[in-house]
């Protein structure tokens, strides 16, 4: 008994700090999604079931002091790639060993992948500038990088050649990530892969294949191909080769599908008509079929005024919307207004953001009162085993301690 009660108290030691809960440990089975609160950008961190890692995005823009943006998270003492490798050594079950399997950058915007005009530091042998994925890359090992490839519709190693073209504006970050991936791939056995629309094994679990046989991660969309319903083909292909496209439409996509629970995440995709309507020719309406009804979606675009069209949010009709965002714009009123219309779908819905800009709440007034559960913090999704049930939790952005403040539970589908 008495050894009972030491063994309790030490449990409870364990996940108490100061009278402050934190997060049980990853454990297998569970799918854990971290969207991590760095004020600069997108990055998720998932523990799949077999404790197989990815990273999605590594986003770094430049620190802004024009009051329109997101504040660095928890502080600018360290850059935005740093606190990510901070906030996985925290998280991942080998600590400071932490090794990524995967990581996917959605598409080639400093948001996702970083910008080199932040960088600090150049790579003292890799001499390639030390910036959002270059920089983490640089921290914790990674087996395999995903991208959408650079040859479609249009071929940045051709166009990059002349940098003042239309569409290398802003993506000058382009030479130092070649060069990155290059000396990792040499040093550090890095394998380097273009997403493959329409697969379902490109990203596999690594220890657990069979025991998890109902886990999937379904590749849907990128370079605007969009990948067949129920197969594993590439059904649609939006622009031709050559074709000079805003990035954003050539994001990738993915469906994870976990027993009953099924999630959504898809880049910066856009949905809306330059007239402010439902455009049936923009990629959320080519990609909203393939993805179907979830559970939970992370809304595309950052939730920006040209994304989440009726068409795809009646189609996907989340329970659960997660907004990853950085300015004062994320996201727009009217897209809070579909996301949140009964008109649009039914039942209950819930909004979760890491940041929620203080004079975007003020003109939200009471949709965000009404709809939002949390307004900052790291979003930590958790789905048990089988995907019967899920869990929100949302933890302290602001110290490194990342406590749980609020938790929400779900039944899946
Ligand atoms: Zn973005």
């Amino acid at each position: 008994m008495k050894l009972l009660k030491y063994f309790l108290f030490a449990l409870f030691l364990q996940t108490t700090v100061m009278g402050q809960t934190q997060l049980p440990a990853w454990q297998k089975g569970l799918l854990d999604i971290h969207f991590i609160s760095t004020g600069r950008g997108n990055a998720a961190f998932y523990l799949l079931p077999d404790g197989a890692s990815l990273l999605v995005d590594m986003g770094e823009l430049p620190l802004n002091n024009d009051g329109r943006g997101s504040p660095a998270v928890p502080d600018s003492s360290k850059s935005a790639a740093q606190w990510v490798a901070d906030y996985i050594h925290h998280f991942h079950p080998l600590g400071n060993q932490a090794v990524l399997d995967y990581v996917l950058i959605t598409h080639y915007h400093g948001d996702h992948m970083g910008s080199a005009r932040e960088a600090r530091r150049t790579h003292p042998e890799g001499q390639y500038k030390l910036f959002g994925i270059t920089e983490l890359g640089s921290i914790v090992p990674m087996r395999k990088l995903i991208d959408r490839g650079y040859d479609h519709p249009l071929d940045f190693r051709e166009a990059a050649k002349e940098p003042r073209s239309s569409s290398m504006r802003g993506l000058g970050q382009f030479e130092d990530y070649w060069k990155f991936i290059e000396y990792q791939k040499k040093t550090n056995g890095l394998i380097y892969e273009k997403f493959r629309v329409g697969s379902v094994t490109q990203f596999h679990l690594i220890n657990g294949r069979e025991e998890f046989a109902d886990f999937t991660i379904k590749n849907l969309f990128a370079n605007g191909d969009v990948a067949g319903i129920s197969d594993t083909t590439v059904a649609m292909r939006k622009f031709k080769k050559g074709e000079q496209v805003d990035e954003n439409n050539l994001s990738c996509g993915i469906k994870i599908s976990y027993g009953k629970f099924d999630f959504y995440t898809g880049g910066d995709i856009p949905g809306i008509g330059h007239t402010g309507g439902c455009d049936f020719f923009s990629m959320e309406s080519y990609a909203a079929p393939v993805i179907g009804q979830v559970d939970v979606a992370t809304l595309n675009h950052h939730g920006n005024r040209d994304s989440q069209n009726e068409y795809f949010v009646r189609t996907l009709q989340p329970r659960v919307w997660i907004g990853q965002s950085w300015t004062v714009r994320h996201p727009g009123e009217e897209v809070v207004r579909r996301i949140t219309s009964r008109f649009v779908y039914p039942g209950e819905r819930d909004l979760f953001t890491n940041f929620l800009h203080p004079a975007n709440q003020t003109f939200l007034g009471n949709m965000a009162e009404e709809h939002y559960q949390s307004i900052s913090g790291h979003i930590v999704l958790r789905v048990q085993a089988k995907g019967e049930t899920y869990d929100i939790y949302i933890l302290d952005d602001k110290t490194t301690e990342r406590t749980v403040v609020k938790q929400f539970n779900y039944k899946s589908r």
